[in-house]
């Protein structure tokens, strides 16, 4: 039997997203895909993190829920059609290997594997994160700037390609990713954002 994730009413339909109908609505009223435009890229951001996709997003990455993955694989592939964005491969901005093995898995990594299965862009491992960083968001401009300098390494010259992330708060990890990358030559890459 399948079951609602919002509401946990049983479904009587395997939908892809796992939600009722009523559900599905009160998702799609969270979509807001949002470009920024950057001088080298663009990221796109799919949801308003608040309510229920806060809630979901929260379930997933702190309780264990990786089927949500599917979930939100759904919503990264539409949006990656919707936006015409024409890539050939798709990867993600990783966490600390350590902090991955506490928690078992990485959010943002599955969530580039799942859209690579459901859209068939080529999944890879562009960069790893070197060093453990502090939670960013508690820190003011100089201080993410100065936590962030040389966090990144490239792991796999690969061009042309998307790259997930789970939250958008400063936009400071995206533009050290982004450095990396111009160091080693790479030039066509947009960042997706989950929310
Ligand atoms: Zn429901």
């Amino acid at each position: 039997m399948y079951k609602c994730i919002l509401c946990h009413n049983e479904l009587f339909k395997n939908y892809s997203e796992m939600l009722c109908d009523q559900c599905r609505d009160t998702i799609a009223s969270y979509l807001r895909l949002e470009v920024i435009k950057k001088e080298q890229y663009n990221i796109y951001i799919i949801f308003f993190y608040e309510g229920d996709i806060k809630k979901l997003i929260r379930r997933y990455k702190f309780h264990e829920s990786t089927y949500l993955a599917k979930v939100f694989s759904v919503y990264l592939s539409r949006a990656i059609l919707e936006a015409k964005l024409n890539f050939k491969h798709i990867s993600y901005i990783p966490m600390y290997a350590k902090k991955k093995k506490v928690r078992g898995y990485d959010q943002s990594e599955l969530l580039a594997r799942e859209t690579s299965k459901r859209t068939g862009l080529q999944f890879r491992s562009i960069v790893t994160r070197k060093k453990r960083t502090k939670s960013l968001y508690r820190l003011n401009r100089a201080e993410r700037k100065k936590e962030l300098i040389d966090a990144f390494t490239l792991n796999d010259l690969v061009d042309d390609v998307i790259i997930i992330d789970d939250i958008y708060t400063t936009g400071s990890t995206i533009h050290e990713v982004s450095k990396t990358l111009e160091e080693s030559g790479i030039k066509k890459y947009n960042f997706l954002v989950l929310a």
